[in-house]
């Protein structure tokens, strides 16, 4: 497979991009070993502990969880669920580079959407930030934008946050966009990224947003992906949505986006929190504020998938909640699907009747970094409302402060019998002044209450008891889990580990694929993501390379080949590292002694299977009995691990 672009400007592209700032962009990366090694949690798999190596010198990436690993493209890839072309074309956009044309073809992306006909990602990111631009220059220039500029005025927003932000304005015609850029997109282009529509009746598309300011939504990698739209009072008609956010799309999941954390993303490492506004224009006036850890969700409420996005670059998040009833209300109404999360999740009310832009306005960044200092933990958030409801004056207030806090942990998902639960449960007797044995006691006899209905959550798989809340059912970002595919998970045979073993000795010391190459054809690999590999090496070598880490990663384009790569490269390194303390001279020596004792197993181990081939062929998987001769082939074949082990500890 390959890309029809020339290795050359493949290797122009890994040049200009540095994998530590491309990752760092969807996870907050803590550096170690001199900033040479940077840690963090995956992005591909429900990381709780850092699992994800980043390493700068090898330019490559690692998770020791789930396998994934590979190069700066396999990232991309992975990442943006794209092929191999259509990474590059981003990586190159991304590092200021003009795709060259294709090789024998159109100049389109051949394994990626283009085939087909229907737009790139990277065309419909164009078409986006071509959109962002127009919106823009219409708001700063057109005069049919004078009242949207004097409604923003009046919202306080300054000149220095429009730029920043890059504000827009869509004219109420609704063919704007469309004569703007007639002979530059066409209406299919425009369309993908939802901003114009077929009409429903007749010919032709009217236009998303009319009559509106417009609100670039940008992804953490500051490339926009859709729009959000606040009417301009006294414009359009009277009974439009205030605000409103363009539809899902290829490159924007509304409730997988957050709001700003482009450029939230340094503000949230420096403050090691994050704060989350329930909209955006109160997110740009907090920035504008200088409150740069805040973000927003889009008209949603907060879902798992936010919460793992931003779990990966801090453990604090504070939700920020209208003053008014409603706003009471969505955060008594969220508490249960929190509880549980492994992050330090708070919640913070404002001061009757104020949204946060007001409140800002009104009294200032210092007054609200002190209520975000302030702000309870959720359980103890609803702890205060229920004791503001009933006292604590007698033990039957008491006990129905209490009844109403079992009550939220009864229904937050994984949270009965988790060990925060215990630390919870025990702050809560301490705090209303009841023995933690009655409490217990209260939530046992709650539980046994709810447990018929309980049953009914697990099996359907709803991790949220209150059927009205759709939001919850999101199921935690896990979606891109990798395949169970043997280069992930690692061989399970004593073959597939001799196989990888003498792959590592090739890719730590490249002058031995000469001495393998003699002993080893491709095609004894059993494993078939090995046989690859292997090949790989024997066509780098004959092409006169030598097939080291580098020129090996440079040479394919395959995803699950390059994980493989940088597992064994790694692999083979923390080998080698504790043979480098005694010098170079020994520490070559060792290495050539591993080779040796792995072609020396490999002879014999191809030997007793063309001696017992035939009588084995179909057994492998059968799981029958086993009569004397393939007994003694395993026996032959633990002598054979024995011995390997004995040659792995003593050099
Ligand atoms: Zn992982």
């Amino acid at each position: 497979m390959s890309s029809g672009v020339g290795s050359d400007f493949k290797e122009l592209v890994r040049a200009r991009t540095d994998i530590a700032q491309l990752v760092g962009e969807r996870v907050a990366l803590q550096s170690r070993r001199g900033g040479r090694e940077l840690i963090g949690l995956c992005p591909f798999h429900d990381d709780h502990n850092p699992s994800l190596r980043v390493d700068a010198d090898r330019q490559s990436y690692k998770c020791w969880a789930c396998g994934e690993g590979g190069d700066c493209f396999a990232f991309v890839q992975k990442i943006e669920n794209v092929g191999f072309y259509e990474a590059l074309e981003l990586l190159a956009t991304r590092a200021g580079l003009e795709m060259p044309r294709r090789s024998g073809s159109d100049g389109r992306g051949g394994d990626a959407q283009g085939s087909d006909g229907r737009p790139t990602r990277k065309e419909l990111f164009d078409v986006l930030k071509w959109a962002e631009n127009e919106f823009y220059t219409c708001l700063k220039t057109s005069t049919e934008a004078s009242a949207a500029r004097e409604y923003l005025k009046s919202r306080n927003f300054s000149p220095e946050t429009i730029e920043k932000f890059r504000l827009g304005y869509a004219p109420l015609d609704g063919q704007f966009l469309q004569r703007r850029g007639r002979d530059r997109f066409k209406p299919a282009q425009l369309a993908a990224v939802r901003l114009i529509s077929q009409r429903a009746e007749g010919d032709g598309f009217y236009e998303y947003f009319r009559g509106r300011v417009v609100f670039p939504i940008r992804d953490a990698s500051a490339r926009t992906v859709a729009f959000g739209g606040r009417v301009v009072p006294g414009i359009g008609s009277p009974d439009a949505p205030k605000y409103l956010n363009s539809a899902d799309s290829p490159l924007f999941a509304k409730n997988k986006t957050v709001f700003a954390l482009d450029v939230a993303r340094l503000g949230i490492t420096q403050r090691a929190a994050c704060v989350v506004m329930e909209g955006y224009a109160d997110c740009i006036m907090a920035h504008q504020f200088g409150v740069h850890h805040a973000v927003a969700t889009l008209g949603t409420a907060l879902t798992e998938n936010h919460v793992g996005v931003l779990k990966r670059f801090t453990r604090k998040v504070v939700l920020v909640f209208d003053g008014d009833q409603a706003g009471r209300d969505a955060a008594e109404k969220s508490l249960p699907r929190f509880l549980s999360q492994d992050v330090d999740l708070r919640i913070l009310t404002l001061t009757t009747e104020k949204d946060p832009a007001d409140f800002l306005t009104a009294n200032g960044a210092g007054a609200f970094n002190e209520l975000l200092e302030s702000a309870p933990e959720a359980w103890e958030y609803k702890l205060r409302l229920s004791i503001e409801r009933h006292g604590l004056a007698s033990v039957d207030a008491r006990e129905r402060v209490v009844a109403e806090m079992l009550e939220l942990f009864r229904q937050a998902p994984r949270f009965g019998g988790s060990a925060r639960e215990n630390i919870v449960l025990n702050r809560l007797a301490f705090r209303v002044g009841l023995a933690e044995s009655r409490i217990r006691e209260m939530l046992a006899a709650s539980r046994r209450k709810a447990a018929p209905q309980a049953t009914v959550v697990r099996k359907t798989q709803i991790p949220n008891s209150n059927p009205g809340d759709n939001l919850s059912s999101q199921s935690p970002t896990v979606s891109n889990c990798p395949s169970s595919a043997s280069s992930k998970t690692g061989p399970t045979t004593a073959r597939g580990k001799l196989e990888r073993e003498l792959l590592e000795c090739v890719i730590s010391d490249p002058a031995a694929v000469s001495a393998v190459q003699e002993v080893v054809a491709t095609e004894d690999f059993s494993d078939e993501a090995h046989r690859r590999l292997l090949a790989l090496c024997y066509r780098v070598a004959d092409a006169g390379m030598s097939p080291s880490y580098e020129n090996l990663i440079a040479a394919t384009e395959e995803p699950d080949l390059k994980s493989l790569l940088v597992t064994l490269e790694a692999t083979a390194r923390a080998k080698t590292q504790t043979l480098e303390l005694d010098g170079p001279q020994a520490a070559r020596a060792a290495r050539q002694g591993l080779l040796a004792t792995s072609l020396r197993l490999w002879k014999r181990r191809i030997d007793v299977h063309a001696a017992s081939m035939g009588r084995l062929q179909s057994q492998s998987d059968s799981p029958g009995t086993l009569d004397a001769a393939q007994l003694d082939h395993l026996r032959r074949a633990m002598e054979i691990h024995g011995e390997r082990a004995r040659a792995n500890t003593t050099t």
